[in-house]
This record gives structure tokens, C-alpha cells and sequence, in this order.
């Protein structure tokens, strides 16, 4: 049996849905119990954790995470990043369907997956699926084995056992989905402003940038929403680079079409200006902006147009990105970024005045709302107890060396961020202290809640 006795933890700022306030949390079973006033009275027999003023925030909920287990686990593996992300202070990630072999296209893809990561998680691991041509029989079998919702790509993935949808698939996939209202979560960028947008290759990032146009990301962000509206899908947009698609994401929301977007550490903190020549660390599709695209972004996450920030952590190994030649043409598209996000964004957040609760907003509940995970995203009765807790005006300089997830590649090397992650709980347990892992696994592997999106 698990010790029932209660947990009390106690700190001068706690985030809950209502705001920061000092308070303390009591825990039993693994749920949040009671959120009671700062310094009440200890239950008999319950342990008391004193966190001072460091923040007790909920649990990161990280919904766009490539795991690449099995098949690809030279790239990443269950272990690895989930030590990385209890490291950095996420309780919950969901897995992207992609990039692992077996993709999570069948239910008999799933299961090799679920069999994989099973007893080796350091965080709750739920699984995407993923809509390819093809699949359309297979889509409402995984959304009854429990996953949150489909992924798809309108152009090449970048890995061949991921095929694109045509328009005509993506139409019938979203037409397919309707039927059980399941969630489409979409890679947009339109394959024909791709194509015909110059393709220099090489080492200069203006080169790259140049290749993957905010057009490509406003046109094919346009498409989906008017899709959307058409068959009254819920679908939500992945990744968001391009400034350019605010006005109509908003838009869309205000009159009522079922779209949510992300975005992610890498586009909210780093610009196109300072990424160096041959720095392919730095690469992904869609690619990081110019800063005035930045701060327009940062204005949308303050507006509510974007939902929650997640970090599409999409590592490979280190001669996949071309470090020796530095041609960001062909190196693989992803950045590292797992175990620094909440650090990254944070910095970034408290520099343009934002406070931690927005954080938490934006890395907790939002994802875990997108997810539909009822339980979690928020300190709150009836939560489960998972937590970070930052020290949030504390600064460190990014060592990759001291990262958990498998290969030492960040873009945020030798960066200086404010907010160290002291401890990571989940379910009321320790699952990390101070950038390590502790004791065995604990995670589990969760589904889509019944009734949940
Ligand atoms: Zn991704």
C-alpha cells in the first residue's frame, strides 16, 4: 500500500489558477488534497517540505516531443528524454507519432511503442497518433487505444515512413476525425511556396530563412482554418513561426472556429539575427525569426491567440546536423530543448515583464488543456500532485554536458538563464533534484481521458 500520510508543501509563492500566493499545498495518494492557507497548522503525522520562496509551480505538460523510440534510438530514447524533461521540470509529455520506427500509425504501432517506454519514464507519457495516407481505418482504433489526437504533415516530413496528406487527404482525415470530434494537430507549411522559394543550401542561416517563408506558414495556416470552419473540425497548428498568421488565428477564434496553436522556447527566445553562419544547431522547419517576428509572437501569448508553448524537442544524432560542413540545407530540422525550456522561456518572460504565472499558463495548463489531461496543468484540489519548483531569480549557464537527453547538441549552449529548476514531484514524489534524476522510473503511461478531447 502507498503511505497515505499527508505531504504538506510550503512555499511563499505558490501558482495556483488564481495567482501566485504564498500557500500551503497538502498531498495524499498522489492528488492534491487542499490548498491552504500559508503556514497552517501540520496534520498529525503529515511531513511538512519547506520550499522558502522558491516557486511551486504545477508540472510542465510538454505536448510536442519526439522520442524516436524504438527504431531511431541513436537519435533518443524513453529514458533519456524523460530523464531530461523530469530534469527540467515537466511531470507530463506527450509523444509525436513520428520518427520512431514503427510511426504511431496502427494500434499495432502503438503498442510497440507503449511496450517500449513501459518501466522507463521518469514523467506520464501519453502518445500522438499519426494520420498518413492511407490510414484513415486505422485513425478511429487509436483514438479508442487512447491517444490525444492525430498528427499530420502537408509536405515531406523529413523521414520517408511519414508520408504527407494531399489536400484531398487532409480533407478526408478531418472528415474522418469528425465522427468521434478527435483533434488534428498539423505541420503547416504549404508545400508549393516551399518549393518555389529559393534554395541556396549551405551554411549561411539568411540562405535558410530565406528557404522556409512566412508565406508558406500564413498560407497553409489559412487553408486549415478554412477547413476547419467547413466541416467543424477541431484542429490546431503546430509549431508556430510566422507572425504573419496571428491576425487570422485570431480571427478564427473570435468567431468561434475550433483552432489552438503553440508555439515554441526556441522562436519566443532565439532570433534569426544571432544565429551564426553554419550554427545548425539552430535549425528547424519552420525556422526561427527575425526579432521584430519575435516580439509579435510574445504579444500573441500575452492576448490568448496562442495557447501554450511546448518544445518540440526533435534531436538527432550530432553528424545528422552537418556540424562539419555546416550546410543547413541538409542537416536535420530540431532543436534540443527539453530539459531548458522553462528556463528559456522564463528568462525571456521576465525580462519583457511577464511572471511566472503567465509561464505556467503557457507550459502547464495550456498544453494540458490542448491534451484534454483534466488532472493535470494546475495546483489545485483534485490535481494530480505534480510539480516544479524554481528558483526563479537564480542563473546558470548551459552546459550540454550536464543535459540528460541523448546527444549533447542545444542551440542554448553557453547561454546564461535566469530560473533554476530545484525539484521536480510527481504524483507527490520527488522525480528530480538539482539537474538529476531520482531513483527508478516513475512515470506512467496515460491516455486520453474518457470524455477528454
Ligand atoms: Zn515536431
Amino acid at each position: 500500500m502507498k503511505d497515505a500520510a499527508e505531504l504538506i508543501l510550503r512555499s511563499r509563492r505558490v501558482v495556483t489558477p488564481e495567482g501566485e500566493r504564498p500557500a500551503d499545498v497538502a498531498v495524499a495518494d498522489g492528488v492534491i488534497t487542499a490548498v491552504r492557507p500559508y503556514d497552517s497548522a501540520v496534520p498529525d503525522g503529515a511531513r511538512l517540505t519547506d520550499l522558502g520562496a522558491d516557486v511551486l509551480l504545477p508540472g510542465l505538460v510538454d505536448t510536442h516531443v519526439h522520442i524516436n523510440d524504438p527504431g531511431r534510438t541513436e537519435w533518443e530514447g524513453f529514458a533519456t528524454a524523460t530523464a531530461a524533461a523530469a530534469a527540467g521540470g515537466i511531470t507530463t509529455l506527450v509523444d509525436m507519432p513520428l520518427n520512431s520506427i514503427p510511426p504511431t500509425t496502427t494500434t499495432a504501432h502503438l503498442t510497440v511503442k507503449q511496450d517500449t517506454a513501459r518501466g522507463r519514464v521518469h514523467t506520464d507519457v501519453g502518445f500522438w497518433g499519426g494520420a498518413v495516407p492511407g490510414n484513415l481505418k486505422d485513425l478511429q482504433p487509436l483514438h479508442d487505444a487512447g491517444v490525444f489526437g492525430f498528427k499530420c504533415f502537408l509536405l515531406p516530413s523529413g523521414v520517408d515512413e511519414f508520408p504527407q496528406l494531399s489536400p484531398d487527404g487532409l480533407a478526408d482525415a478531418l472528415t474522418e476525425l469528425t465522427r468521434f470530434d478527435g483533434l488534428l494537430i498539423v505541420h503547416a507549411e504549404d508545400p508549393g511556396l516551399i518549393d518555389g522559394a529559393p534554395r541556396r543550401g549551405g551554411p549561411r542561416y539568411a540562405d535558410f530563412l530565406a528557404s522556409r517563408p512566412r508565406a508558406a506558414e500564413d498560407t497553409a495556416i489559412a487553408g486549415l482554418i478554412a477547413l476547419a470552419e467547413r466541416l467543424g473540425a477541431r484542429v490546431h497548428v503546430l509549431h508556430l513561426s510566422s507572425s504573419g498568421a496571428l491576425p487570422l488565428i485570431a480571427a478564427a477564434k473570435r468567431s468561434g472556429v475550433r483552432v489552438t496553436v503553440e508555439t515554441c522556447p526556441h522562436f519566443l527566445t532565439l532570433t534569426a539575427e544571432e544565429v551564426p553562419d553554419g550554427a545548425t544547431e539552430f535549425k528547424c522547419c519552420p525556422p526561427i525569426r527575425e526579432a521584430a517576428n519575435q516580439d509579435l509572437l510574445w504579444q500573441a501569448l500575452a492576448d490568448g491567440t496562442i495557447d501554450c508553448v511546448v518544445s518540440d524537442h526533435s534531436p538527432s544524432t550530432v553528424d545528422l546536423k552537418n556540424r562539419d560542413t555546416g550546410d543547413f540545407a541538409t542537416a536535420w530540422g530540431g532543436i534540443s530543448s527539453l530539459q531548458l525550456g522553462l528556463p528559456a522561456v522564463w528568462t525571456e518572460a521576465r525580462r519583457r515583464g511577464h511572471t511566472v504565472a503567465d509561464v505556467a499558463r503557457w507550459m502547464s495548463t495550456g498544453p494540458a488543456r490542448l491534451a484534454g489531461l483534466t488532472a493535470k496543468g494546475a495546483v489545485a484540489e483534485g490535481h494530480d500532485a505534480d510539480f516544479a519548483v524554481l528558483a526563479p531569480e537564480e542563473t546558470f549557464t548551459v552546459d550540454p554536458a550536464h543535459l540528460h537527453h541523448r546527444n549533447p547538441i542545444t542551440a542554448y549552449a553557453g547561454k546564461t538563464l535566469h530560473g533554476v529548476v530545484r525539484s521536480t514531484w510527481l504524483r507527490g514524489e520527488p522525480v528530480a533534484r538539482d539537474g538529476r534524476v531520482t531513483g527508478e522510473p516513475a512515470g506512467r503511461l496515460i491516455e486520453r481521458p474518457a470524455g477528454g478531447s
